[in-house]
């Protein structure tokens, strides 16, 4: 498979330490994956250690800040959907606009053209660079940009911002060297990177410290993390077994990098969830080879047996519908696969060409949009039944959950989730609970996303 160099151009506003005047308001949007959210948390760190402020309130910001995603189609135009809405302010009121992590490639020469609203463009690996690079748009109106993607960055001394949280995240990954033929992420996010684990370590303690009960591992690859003699299994279980943290999950794993140690570690340690997402793609020979997946669907459904050979551990998975060139018979195998496996939910996506990747060079789009959007819907309803049943058979039963907060729709009502990671929404009954406690939930009513209860009996 063919690897492409990382070093991009570098920047053109290379600033030196111009110190910030504090006191500028800057409001942050954030688009895509939990990694994404866990950036922007380390952007806020960045950016508060240097004076700058966060606001919910778009309008008293001074910045506009869209942290990105490029995963998908319509990103791009989802963005400039959401950069028109100030396109106006910033003329009235000189507002800097900055495009930050994976579409920040993409846009580069849009930067250049100078009639571009896009004041700073800055990728996942230069975050650091942000605070000078803002600071020179706001006081001498300098474009910036930098976008080199790095080797090293893993952002380890970095605090990230969060608070008043039970959940905690930690990237332990970035980047990615699979270079799955379809994927952008090893474009725009760069080589597979390793955090060390003493820093690693220290972060889960410091987050448990701070009343964080759950914490999940994050990385685009995130079981084939190594470093200092480290594996992810070993990782996993010494997260696992710091005091105060009751539950950890890891999102999202390959096939490829499952040892039996880490298959040991989810079936047996107490507080390592029972559930697994496992990206499956297609469950097609042919397509999994062109899609550079590295695995058959003969070594998938063995792991899958190896798993299940563990306990009842729970699977979730992502699937890709109308990859190029793929026919009525080899989706069908797909569909019949996502039955026969029972996933308990799956994220369904509809082939998009992303520019740059193999697949982009080497395969013609060739699946209308049509067919794309059929095959799509037909895997979206056979899993929501799928789920749903899986839930109505809880009805009656017993769960744990952890009390995470409010319910989206309701400050009456706590949601949570339990160790598969199905949402529980129930009433509050009483004020004594806070979130971060247990609660044991008797279920009533279920959909295919959400279960309903009435509280039994909870913990500190
Ligand atoms: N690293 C993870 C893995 O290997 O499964 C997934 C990371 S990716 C951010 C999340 C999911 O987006 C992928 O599993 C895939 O299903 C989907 N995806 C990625 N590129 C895509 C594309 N070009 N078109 C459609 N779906 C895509
Ligand atoms: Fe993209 Fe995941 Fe493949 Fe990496 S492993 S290239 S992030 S789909």
């Amino acid at each position: 498979m063919s690897r492409t160099p990382l070093l991009l151009p570098t920047s053109l506003n290379a600033e030196s330490h111009s110190t910030t005047k504090s006191g500028y308001h800057v409001y942050i949007e954030t688009f895509g994956c939990q990694m994404n959210a866990y950036d922007t948390e380390l952007i806020r760190s960045i950016m508060k250690a240097r004076g700058f402020q966060f606001t919910q309130v778009d309008e008293e910001a001074d910045v506009i800040l869209f942290n990105t995603c490029a995963i998908r189609e319509n990103a791009h135009n989802r963005l400039y959907g959401h950069l028109a809405r100030y396109k106006a302010r910033k003329k009235e009121r000189g507002l800097v606009i900055g495009v930050l992590g994976c579409m920040a490639q993409n846009l580069k020469q849009e930067l250049l053209d100078s009639r571009s609203w896009i004041d700073v463009l800055v990728g996942p690996d230069a975050y650091r660079r942000l605070p000078d690079l803002l600071t020179a748009a706001l006081e001498s109106q300098r474009k910036g940009l930098a976008v080199d993607l790095s080797e090293y960055e893993t952002y380890a001394q970095i605090v990230p911002d969060r608070a008043g949280e039970v959940n905690g995240w930690i990237a332990v990954t970035r980047g990615c060297d699979n270079f799955c033929s379809f994927c952008v992420v090893p474009y725009t996010r760069g080589r597979e990177r390793s955090r060390d684990p003493e820093g690693i370590l220290e972060e889960t303690q410091r987050l448990a410290s701070q009343g964080v009960r759950q914490i999940t591992l994050l990385g685009q690859n995130v079981n084939s993390y190594r470093s200092s003699g480290w594996d992810f299994a070993r990782l996993l279980i010494e997260v696992a077994d710091v005091p105060g943290i009751q539950r950890v999950r890891f999102t999202s794993p390959h096939p490829k990098d499952f040892p039996p140690a880490l298959l040991e570690a989810v079936a047996q340690h107490p507080t390592i969830c029972k559930h697994i997402h496992l990206p499956l793609q297609s469950a097609n020979d042919r397509m999994l080879e062109r899609m550079g997946r590295c695995y058959t669907r003969r070594e998938y459904l063995t792991l899958v047996e190896a798993i299940r050979k563990e306990g009842p551990i729970v699977l979730t998975t992502d699937l890709i519908c109308g990859f190029c060139g793929e026919t009525d018979e080899e989706f069908q195998e797909t569909y019949d696969l996502v039955k026969e496996m029972q996933y308990q939910a799956a994220f369904v996506f509809k082939y998009s060409e992303r520019k740059h990747t193999i697949a982009a060079r080497k395969y013609p789009d060739d699946i209308s949009e049509q067919v794309k959007g059929y095959r799509t819907n037909e895997i979206i309803e056979l899993q929501k039944d799928i789920s749903l049943q899986k839930n109505q058979a809880l009805i009656g039963s017993e769960v744990e959950v952890m009390i995470e907060g409010d319910s989206k729709k309701s400050d009456q009502q706590w949601m949570g989730h339990t160790e598969s990671n199905v949402t529980v929404v129930w009433p509050k009954d009483d004020l004594t609970r806070v979130p971060g406690d247990f609660a044991s939930i008797s279920i009533q009513d279920a959909t295919p996303s959400t279960l309903y209860g009435i509280v039994m009996s909870s913990e500190k």
